[in-house]
């Protein structure tokens, strides 16, 4: 049993469970603080602080996980300790949001092209007022009978080598750094290593390089526990993290999808001292 959870997901992106359910379920399982991390978005925050104050017995970090790409590969960065009032970052998530309605239509129409009989406005109604991603269609697929689960969504057609493939982001991983710098949030490198369940992301094919370019520009941590992650992946990550006096960070990455062997809130995290050495590093 874990602790802390510095990645997770509501339904401010393509999380299912709305901030407040999200925050419930970590308290039941006796986390002690979390994090949340939505895609591109802030929306979440203030509901999720809210129900942490009504419980009071965890902590919660507002967070975001900002998508970027290097060179054709997804890359994310979360941020730790935002800010929803800070102003560089609030319009980045209205940029982000735009591009991501624009591309989902695109991802929609190239599926449509190879006979997959879904309707944009069906994904859009799915989303409501969520930050749109692929999960999103993947659930439209799910409900037209097309898979099974939103996984076997992403294995069949929404992986980034199909051809429906779009990518959600044009800012690169040092632009993303830097934006989270510039609004005095932790910069932390998410899921560096495949992992089981979402195996079908690209992995990072240059980790030290890609730590070599945003370490000098501010990134304080990469996770190194994380979903799925076994116990030789954490301890080779773990060493990367000391050897470029990275935090030690990490967390389930839970977004209540309904995908078999989901890693749920407190299965896996960073010790609690984490905590305080990123508040150390924050100040
Ligand atoms: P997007 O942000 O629209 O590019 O969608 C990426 C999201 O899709 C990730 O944050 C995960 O929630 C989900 N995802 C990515 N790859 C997979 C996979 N192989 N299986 C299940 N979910 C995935
Ligand atoms: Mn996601
Ligand atoms: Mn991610
Ligand atoms: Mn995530």
């Amino acid at each position: 049993m874990f602790n802390l959870d510095l990645h997770l997901h509501s339904t401010a992106s393509d999380g299912t469970l709305s901030p407040c359910d999200l925050v419930n379920k970590c308290a039941q399982s006796g986390l002690k603080a979390i994090a949340l991390t939505d895609h591109d978005t802030l929306d979440g925050i203030d509901e999720a602080i809210r129900q942490a104050e009504v419980i009071g017995s965890i902590e919660l970090i507002p967070g975001i996980e900002v998508s970027s790409n290097w060179n054709g590969i997804e890359v994310h960065i979360l941020g730790l300790f935002t800010r929803p009032e800070d102003n560089s970052l609030s319009e980045y998530c209205r940029r982000a949001r735009k591009n991501r309605l624009l591309r989902s239509k695109k991802i929609v129409e190239r599926l449509q092209l190879i006979g997959l009989e879904i309707e944009f406005e069906k994904v859009t109604e799915l989303a409501g007022n969520a930050v749109i991603g692929r999960p999103h269609i993947a659930k439209a697929l799910v409900d037209a009978g097309y898979v099974n689960y939103p996984k076997e969504a992403f294995d069949l057609y929404l992986g980034s080598s199909h051809s429906s493939y779009y990518p959600s982001s044009t800012i690169s991983p040092s632009k993303a750094v830097d934006l989270l710098v510039q609004s005095n949030a932790l910069p932390v490198l998410a899921h560096p290593m495949r992992s089981k369940v979402k195996s079908g992301r690209n992995p990072i094919s240059n980790l030290p390089g890609l730590i070599s370019e945003l370490k000098p520009r501010g990134l304080a941590g990469i996770e190194v526990y994380y979903g799925d992650y076994t116990d030789s992946q954490i301890k080779r990550l773990s060493l990367i993290a000391k050897e470029n006096d990275l935090i030690e960070c990490g967390g389930s990455d839970f977004h209540n999808s309904g995908n078999p062997g989901e890693p749920q809130p407190g299965t896996i995290g960073p010790p609690i001292e984490t905590l305080s050495e990123l508040k150390n590093r924050l100040k």
